[in-house]
């Protein structure tokens, strides 16, 4: 199988400050467990996304805000979103690896890839930075998909505990898109009800507070994945957080490193009969350090599985 992780040092550099549940120590965690667990997969470095990768998907507001505004110390984009010294190259870098690896996949040069980057970036919309996210990495990734590449047909999934707020907001109404979220509900940021359908491509699964891998596969199995299936996407994005991990301090939902294995390997099959075997996945949110290593190794394991 041919697959390659993406990351870049300025990705552990971002600081939004001591105590913040953002922390490096999350992704150092990740990039541990997996280089222990998988010791021949290659590293590749991110590169720096473009402007104009970016600015398919977000305001030039919002560019010259992250980008172009002097920092002095740090900078509190909203009450959780922090930009301090290393934050503008960390949020170039995590965009940069999606479009990266999509170019690499789309060339045929990999099959699978996983991005070990932060910030994570599902709540950014178009013009606003926020939920610890400065820009949309998978949105900017999906978009690239669609119009650099000319594909038709662009699936991002989304398991993390959150739901993609910004992913929803950007592709909504992008109909060669399809984004299907299970998330926690109520939670953070209060979007994601089923009634929310875009233009027929976007599927919510909202689960309550103290569901566990049960209830996750069912949706998954009787709502998601057959939705995924029906839209026959030729690339596959994925949005991997860990924070609905049992272990996960910001959330209450109480999944196993198992379930994220299950659910990948589905994902991979989906991938191998519309896209063929084409994903690309991008870490976002998880806030315990157990859980991210353990549910990191889970997942990229069935990545790896032909
Ligand atoms: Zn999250």
């Amino acid at each position: 199988m041919s697959f390659a992780f993406y990351t870049h040092p300025a990705c552990l550099a971002h600081d939004p400050g001591a105590g913040h549940p953002e922390c490096p120590a999350r992704l150092e965690a990740v990039i541990e467990a997996l280089k222990a667990a998988y010791p021949d997969q290659p590293w590749r470095e991110a590169p720096q996304a473009l402007r104009s990768q970016l600015a398919r998907v977000h305001d030039d507001a919002l560019i010259a805000t992250v980008l172009d505004t002097p920092l002095d110390g740090t900078r509190r984009l909203d009450p959780d979103t922090v930009m301090s010294a290393h934050s503008r190259e960390a949020a170039l870098r995590a965009a940069g690896a999606g479009v990266a690896a999509v170019d690499t996949v789309l060339r045929g040069d990999l099959r699978r890839a996983f991005c070990a980057v932060r910030p994570p970036g599902h709540h950014a919309t178009a013009d606003t930075a926020m939920g610890f996210c400065l820009f949309n990495a998978a949105a900017v990734a999906a978009v690239h998909a669609l119009d650099a590449h000319g594909l038709q047909r662009v699936a991002v999934v989304d398991f993390d505990v959150h739901h993609g707020n910004g992913t929803q907001a950007i592709l909504e109404r992008e109909p060669r898109a399809m984004y299907v979220s299970s998330h926690q509900w109520p939670l953070y940021p209060g979007t994601g009800a089923r009634e929310e359908r875009g233009v027929g491509n976007i599927v919510n699964a909202p689960l309550p507070p103290l569901s566990g891998g049960r209830e996750f596969r069912r949706i998954w199995a009787e709502l998601l994945l057959p939705a995924l299936d029906a839209f026959r996407p030729q690339l596959l994005l994925v949005s991997a957080g860990f924070d609905a991990h049992r272990l996960d301090p910001l959330a209450d939902l109480n999944l196993e490193a198992e379930d994220y294995a299950w659910l990948s390997a589905k994902l991979v099959q989906l991938a191998r009969c519309h896209a063929g075997g084409r994903l690309v996945s991008l870490l976002e949110g998880g806030y315990s350090l157990a859980a991210l290593r353990e549910s990191s190794v889970a997942h990229v394991g069935a990545l790896l599985t032909d």
